[in-house]
């Protein structure tokens, strides 16, 4: 018979994948001897077993929980519902991985209308009993019942307002009785049956919930945020009451050991006299400072100091205590490791290997990578932010602070920018045209697109702060005013934004420059020690690139040359290119383009300071540099010597019905081998300029993207080197250059080995390879992948997170054939995966060279890459 129920006397830390994380800790402390209240789990794996049943608990585990039951009776010396010292307990959730606040707890289950007379009567308080009866039927309803709060609050409000009193407290047994009346008339009311007076009846159902709860659509958002499988399951903790509200000698709170925000070493943490459970956090009254304790209950703050250290000493990491005070005795609920800000980590990373208590391998291993993102941007002055007015709420698409002058368009935010303002762009949704408008605000502001739009990909990029998504707006944009939570707000007022809440300020809030302290230059500086992977970033701008110096990125994975070409005064250019009528004229007018995209390379390559760089050749659809205005259209008919119907009708040629498969990548390279060869100059007397200028030992790497066929590669691959060596020979050098391609294509992947016979290293640019293998495209899957994750089709965002089992097989057998081609070849990553911790962990096994990010995420994957070395 399998076991599914285990007494806290006989688990321990170690049994955390059956037992949860709060379970094994409470059995763990109970071995260590704490004065914990006692009680058992209900495993994890009775969770999955009750979601394979359909949703029901077998009778195997009814049995072995009543049991456990009267096995826990006999060690208090209490019985379930007994009329004279009834045992109440709590139901308490748990998983592997705390997800705290995620799912459900009931306290003071067991009591009845009988049970609370002999409560009251044993306890010889009967204020207390009737309190703990109240908050039961409450919480019971709520979280088993899923009858809403709200019922029941007001009904407390009402007769406190009736007595005239202000807090709980204030009411009296009495007051509590007619409490309990209406609430249990509440429960008849909507449920249509009389509040369970079986404890053991009462006992399943909350079990139940807590399984139940395990799917509630908090911790789902949770699970998929922190990559927690679905499949884990959450155990049940049953664990005997201690009160915290038996008078002025009675308590609860909670403490860290040492401060969550900062890392500073000390007790930092909250208790409240005469309360229970979640009244501390619930903010009904405002708790007092742990510290107080010292002098309420002097020998309970002693004690207590003494344990935290214990367990501080014990799990060797900061811990997260709840604690209750019964009538002058203490007792620990729980300890886990304490969540904590990426300042406080690397505080306390550090300080435990100074007080020799951990590794530098295990400090490394104990900071969250994805946290440091909130290291690297401003942040709000925490006392400006608290007078701060929130005016509205949209998604965070990319964090950091931001405060400054509202505009509208891009040309006036760089116009504004430029005078020395600080700006807040503002747009309905931003396009590729936007880019230097973007470069120039603070933050960024739309009121349509989600977290994969294309302003909260590119300020992401870019480590612009950007809230997306912000529905509520109501905007003119021709009139250059919006209306957001009723305030109106014009050209040159003053909003504030935080990317990584997507709350909207009004006016403007003083922000503080991100402060990379000397912590974070220690853990990186081990986690660099550790690595195998090499970390490289996705930098188009000579200002990208020096950023990403700075955050230690050891090159250039992808340069996208296109992004180049936006800019006003190229714009143009590329215009004519796409409506030359010949090849003599598409020369001309490409030939215009090579001083611009030269010194674009060049300045990249002094940035770089001989660290490798790739260079993608053109890949987006000719479309998307057309214009669509109507002036635009006009000033390109005058330079072509055309009319705006013939212009207008190139434009309108050019139109795809799938885009993303189309008329792109180096099929625009096979039909216009002139624009290859146009970049391969540029990009080859860029680099021989510089290695002869500066003395850089440069080795130019230029990549072939959307390749999927070895001939394909192999005809693009002869006009570049027919140029390349033509230049080499124009400017005496003896300069060597790789040629490689992108494998974003499925059949790329299949044909690995063959297309490396051709190509000198790969990079696999995972953000097509997904859309591609999966059949769906970034910017629509955020129209129903919501609803893949509510019916537990998918867990995460594969553009997020690289799909392991299916996009992984692809990458994996790549780079397998890759290699058995061609043993020395190159493999690198460079979608936005690069910077995701779990995809980073992944190319750490298949051998990949480097992963390429964007620059603000280069600690992360440096770190990511540590702790992918460290545990694999
Ligand atoms: P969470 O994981 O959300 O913190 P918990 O299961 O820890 O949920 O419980 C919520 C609150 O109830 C906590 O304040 C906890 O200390 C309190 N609590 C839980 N079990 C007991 C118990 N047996 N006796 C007294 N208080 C309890
Ligand atoms: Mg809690
Ligand atoms: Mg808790």
């Amino acid at each position: 018979m399998a076991k599914w129920v285990y007494s806290f006397e006989e688990g321990n830390a170690d049994m955390r994948n059956l037992l949860g994380g709060k379970g094994a800790n409470l059995a763990e402390m109970t071995n260590l001897g704490l004065p914990i209240p006692q009680g058992f789990t209900v495993t994890t794996e009775a969770c999955t077993d009750y979601y394979a049943k359909g949703k029901q608990i077998s009778e195997e585990i009814k049995e072995q929980i009543f049991t456990a039951l009267s096995q826990l009776e006999e060690k208090q010396g209490k019985k379930f519902g007994d009329t004279e010292s009834p045992l109440l307990v709590s139901v308490r959730s748990g998983a592997r991985a705390s997800m705290p606040g995620m799912m459900d707890t009931i306290l003071n289950l067991g009591l009845n209308d009988v049970a609370v007379e002999g409560f009251a009567s044993k306890t010889g308080n009967p204020r207390f009993a009737y309190d703990s009866y109240r908050r039961f039927i409450q919480m019971f309803s709520d979280v088993v019942m899923e009858i809403p709060k709200s019922f029941f609050e007001r009904i407390l409000d009402e007769i406190k307002e009736g007595k005239g009193v202000k807090f709980d407290t204030e009411l009296t047994a009495d007051d509590l009785k007619e409490v309990i009346v209406r609430f249990k008339a509440v429960y008849k009311d909507k449920m249509g049956v009389d509040f369970p007076q079986d404890p053991k009846e009462q006992l399943m159902e909350a079990v139940k919930a807590v399984f139940r709860s395990w799917d509630n659509e908090r911790a789902i958002v949770y699970r998929r945020m922190n990559d927690i499988p679905g499949d884990w399951g959450t155990a049940v903790n049953v664990q005997a009451m201690v009160f915290g509200n038996m008078g002025n000698t009675s308590g609860t709170g909670v403490a860290f050991t040492r401060n969550p925000s900062t890392g500073a070493k000390g007790i930092y943490g909250e208790y409240l006299i005469n309360a229970q459970g979640e009244d501390v956090v619930a903010g009904i009254r405002t708790p007092q400072p742990i510290t107080r304790l010292e002098e309420d209950l002097p020998e309970c703050y002693k004690q207590f100091i003494n344990i935290a250290g214990k367990l501080e000493d014990h799990y060797r990491d900061m811990q997260d205590m709840e604690f209750t005070i019964e009538d002058g005795k203490l007792f620990f609920l729980q300890t886990r490791n304490g969540k904590r800000t990426a300042q406080a980590a690397l505080q306390i990373a550090c300080d435990l290997v100074d007080e020799g208590m951990i590794t530098p391998q295990e400090a490394v291993l104990r900071i969250e990578a994805k946290s440091l993102d909130q290291l690297l941007h401003p942040t709000f002055d925490p006392e400006a932010l608290k007078s701060g007015l929130v005016i509205g709420q949209a998604l965070p698409a990319s964090p950091g602070a931001a405060a400054g002058k509202v505009y509208f368009t891009a040309q006036e935010a760089k116009t504004a920018h430029e005078k020395g303002e600080r700006v807040v762009l503002v747009r309905l949704e931003t396009s590729p045209e936007d880019i230097e408008g973007m470069h120039a605000a603070e933050g960024i502001l739309t009121v349509r697109g989600g977290m994969t739009s294309h302003a909260a990909v590119v300020a992401r990029g870019m480590g612009t702060c950007c809230v997306s998504g912000c529905g509520d707006i109501s905007i003119n944009e021709e009139e250059k005013v919006f209306e957001l939570g009723g305030h109106v707000y014009h050209e040159g007022d003053y909003i504030s934004l935080d990317g990584s809440t997507g709350k909207i300020y009004d006016g403007d809030i003083k922000t503080q420059e991100a402060s990379i302290s000397g912590n974070f230059g220690r853990i990186m500086g081990w986690a660099d020690s550790f690595r195998k992977l090499k970390v490289r970033t996705n930098a188009d701008t000579p200002e990208d690139a020096a950023n990403a110096v700075k955050y230690g990125a050891e090159g250039i994975g992808l340069c996208r040359t296109e992004h180049m070409f936006f800019n006003p005064d190229r714009i143009p250019k590329i215009r004519q290119m796409i409506l030359s009528r010949t090849v003599q004229e598409r020369e001309k007018a490409l030939n215009e383009l090579i001083p611009y995209q030269k010194g674009d390379f060049k300045a990249l390559y002094e940035v770089m300071e001989g660290r490798p760089v790739t260079i993608r050749f053109l890949d987006p659809p000719l479309h998307e540099f057309v214009p669509t205005e109507k002036d635009d259209i006009d000033d390109l008919a005058v330079k072509m010597m055309m009319t705006a119907e013939e212009v207008q009708e190139v434009c309108d040629s050019l139109h795809e019905f799938n885009p993303m498969m189309g008329h792109r990548g180096c099929r625009l390279a096979v039909t216009y081998p002139e624009i290859a060869r146009m970049q391969t100059r540029a990009v080859m007397e860029a680099a021989i300029e510089v290695k002869q200028e500066k003395g850089f030992d440069i080795v130019p790497e230029i990549m072939i993207p959307l390749v999927g066929e070895k001939k394909e590669l192999k005809y693009v691959k002869e006009v570049v080197v027919e140029t390349a060596e033509k230049v080499k020979q124009e400017m005496n050098s003896d300069i060597t250059y790789h040629i490689g391609t992108m494998i974003e294509i499925p059949r790329a992947a299949l044909l690995a080995d063959e297309i490396a016979e051709e190509a000198e290293f790969f990079s696999f640019g995972t953000n097509d390879l997904t859309q591609m293998t999966f059949g769906f495209s970034r910017d629509d899957a955020g129209k129903f992948l919501n609803e893949y994750y509510k019916k537990k089709i998918y867990e995460s965002d594969p553009f997020a997170r690289l799909d392991q089992s299916g996009v992984g097989q692809l990458v994996q057998m790549a780079a397998e054939k890759g290699r058995k081609t061609r043993p020395d070849i190159k493999l690198g990553i460079c979608g936005e995966h690069g910077g995701d911790p779990s995809s980073v962990e992944f190319c750490h096994k298949v051998g990949l060279t480097y992963v390429s990010c964007s620059p603000f995420r280069v600690p992360i994957a440096r770190l990511a890459a540590a702790q992918a070395a460290i545990s694999n």
